[in-house]
């Protein structure tokens, strides 16, 4: 059997290994989660940029299993709350992982605001990193606009209340392959099936 490269995907949500697996298939990969590390910490988000924050979790990965590991960071940047919520996404309200109450302080603070100062984008860094350091990121966005009430049921946080560039929908109300054709995250990990396809970066197949 040919040699396989081993990649260690640093999340542990179900969402993401799903989406990010399936986007790996049929590359010569073995996609190791970290379910195979139990002992491997939570790592803390102190980053200021997306950046920062996937890079703080694939070194943190990398390091503690020896392993290539890949991380991501996402969320939403709003242009008239100056970038906010950015890298406090998930805990806008104070609770993290709190979609509904991230969405109602984002209406509030967005109360008031006309529709041509509503737009928005969302980010998804995606950074793969090796035990010696090197490391590799990639970038996808998606731009729209902030509805001013919730709409639809499908995606997770933000989704309601997100109009992307070009739709009259929300992100909710998109199916998973529409929402996956126009989102942050789907363009983030095209380009990255795009660099490893070409067998980019040189020292992730070299070993
Ligand atoms: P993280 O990348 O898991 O840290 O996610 C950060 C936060 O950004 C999530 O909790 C959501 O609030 C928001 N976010 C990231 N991606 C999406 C998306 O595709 N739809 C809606 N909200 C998102």
């Amino acid at each position: 059997m040919a040699h396989l490269t081993r990649l260690l995907l640093a999340t542990r949500n179900r969402g993401k290994l799903r989406e990010i697996t399936r986007i790996l298939e049929g590359l010569p990969l073995e996609v190791v989660g970290l379910g195979e590390f139990p002992d491997f910490p939570p790592v803390e988000e102190t980053g200021e940029t997306f950046l920062e924050n996937a890079l703080l979790k694939a070194r943190a990965a990398a390091s503690f299993a020896g392993l290539p590991s890949l991380a991501d960071d996402s969320g939403l940047e709003v242009d008239a709350l100056r970038g906010a919520p950015g890298v406090m996404s998930s805990r806008y309200a104070g609770k993290e992982g709190d979609d509904a109450a991230n969405v109602a302080r984002l209406l509030r603070e967005m109360e008031g605001i006309p529709e041509k100062r509503r737009g928005a984008r969302f980010v998804c860094v995606l950074v793969l990193a090796h035990p010696d350091g090197r490391w590799v990121s990639l970038e996808g966005t998606c731009r729209g606009r902030i509805a001013t009430s919730p709409r639809g049921t499908g995606g997770f946080g933000y989704d309601p209340v997100f109009i992307p560039e070009g739709m009259d929908r929300t992100m909710a109300q998109l199916s998973l392959e529409e929402k996956n054709a126009l989102s942050h995250r789907g363009a983030a990990l095209r380009a990255l099936r795009e660099m490893l396809e070409k067998r980019e970066p040189s020292w992730l197949w070299e070993s």
